[in-house]
C-alpha cells in the first residue's frame, strides 16, 4: 500500500515533465510551411506539401450560409431588380419586389420570364425560394418556376411537397432528364435554399462537344443532384438536347404562372479550368 501511494504521485510528475518538453520543443521548433525535397505529384509540377505552391485567395465567407462572400456577385440582395432584366434583355424586370424578396406578379402586371444581365460559365450560386403559402393547383402546375442556368439548363422549382408530378419534374429535378436523389421539399410558404455549382459544357473549334453540363445541388442542405451530367437543353416533352452555345450565358428565372418568391441570390464566377 505504501509503495502504491508513493509510485502515483512519481508517476504524475513524470507525466507532467514529458508535456512541457513537448511544448517547449514545438515553441523552439516551427512547423515548416512546406517542403522543397518531397517528390513530384504525378504529371505535375508541384511537389507533395509544395513550399512554392501557390497559396488560395483569401475571401471573406458570409456570416451565415445565405450571405454572400466577398467574391460573390450579388444578383438579388433585398431591395431591387437592377441586375434583371425582361428574357429579351430590352427593359428592366418587372417582377414584384416586397420585404426582402421579390415575387413572380400576376399575368400582364411585369410577369415574364426575367433574366440577368450579366453572364456566367462555370459558377456556384445560392438561391432561395419559396412556393405560394396559399397551395393552389396541382402537379405541375403548383408552385411551378424554374432556374435556367446559361438560359438552358433547367434546375425546377416547384410546390413538391406531398404534390404528386412526375419524378423528372420535381423541385431539384434536372427538369425532364433526373429527378432529385431526395425530395427535401418544405412545406409551402415556407423559404427554401438552393446552393448549387455548374460546370459549363464546352465545344473545340470545330464545334465538337468536349464536356457536357454538370450540376451539383444541394437542396435545405441535403445533396439531391452530385455532379450530374445535363443530358442537354432542358426541353418539355422531348429528350434534351445541346446546342452550341457560347461560353457565358445569362441566368432566367422561369414565369411559370405561379406567384413563387426568391431571395439572396448570388453567384461566384468558377474558372474551374485554371485550377493550379
Ligand atoms: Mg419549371
Amino acid at each position: 500500500m505504501k509503495s502504491t501511494l508513493f509510485f502515483v504521485p512519481a508517476l504524475c510528475l513524470a507525466a507532467l515533465t514529458v508535456g512541457s518538453v513537448t511544448a517547449e520543443d514545438a515553441k523552439a521548433k516551427p512547423h515548416p510551411t512546406g517542403y522543397t525535397d518531397t517528390p513530384f505529384l504525378p504529371g505535375d509540377k508541384w511537389r507533395v506539401h509544395d513550399d512554392t505552391r501557390p497559396r488560395p485567395e483569401v475571401i471573406t465567407p458570409g456570416a451565415t450560409a445565405s450571405e454572400a462572400p466577398s467574391d460573390a456577385i450579388v444578383l438579388f440582395g433585398g431591395k431591387d431588380l437592377s441586375e434583371w432584366t425582361t428574357e429579351d434583355g430590352k427593359n428592366p424586370a418587372g417582377w414584384t419586389v416586397k420585404d426582402g424578396y421579390f415575387e413572380i406578379p400576376p399575368k400582364g402586371e411585369g410577369s415574364g420570364t426575367i433574366a440577368t444581365k450579366r453572364a456566367f460559365g462555370d459558377m456556384q450560386l445560392h438561391i432561395e425560394w419559396r412556393s405560394p403559402a396559399e397551395v393552389k393547383g396541382d402537379s405541375q402546375g403548383r408552385g411551378n418556376s424554374g432556374i435556367f442556368i446559361m438560359e438552358n439548363y433547367e434546375l425546377q422549382v416547384l410546390d413538391s411537397y406531398d404534390n404528386k408530378s412526375y419524378a423528372d419534374g420535381q423541385a431539384s429535378a434536372l427538369y425532364g432528364w433526373k429527378p432529385p436523389l431526395v425530395n427535401a421539399c418544405r412545406k409551402p410558404g415556407e423559404w427554401q435554399t438552393y446552393d448549387v455549382i455548374f460546370e459549363a459544357p464546352r465545344w473545340d473549334e470545330q464545334g465538337k462537344q468536349v464536356k457536357k453540363a454538370y450540376i451539383t445541388v444541394i437542396h435545405n442542405g441535403v445533396v439531391t443532384q452530385n455532379h450530374m451530367e445535363y443530358l442537354g437543353g432542358t426541353g418539355h416533352k422531348k429528350v434534351a438536347q445541346y446546342h452550341q452555345h457560347p461560353d457565358k450565358l445569362r441566368l432566367k428565372l422561369q414565369d411559370h404562372g405561379n406567384p413563387v418568391g426568391f431571395r439572396n441570390i448570388w453567384v461566384r464566377e468558377l474558372n474551374l479550368a485554371s485550377q493550379d
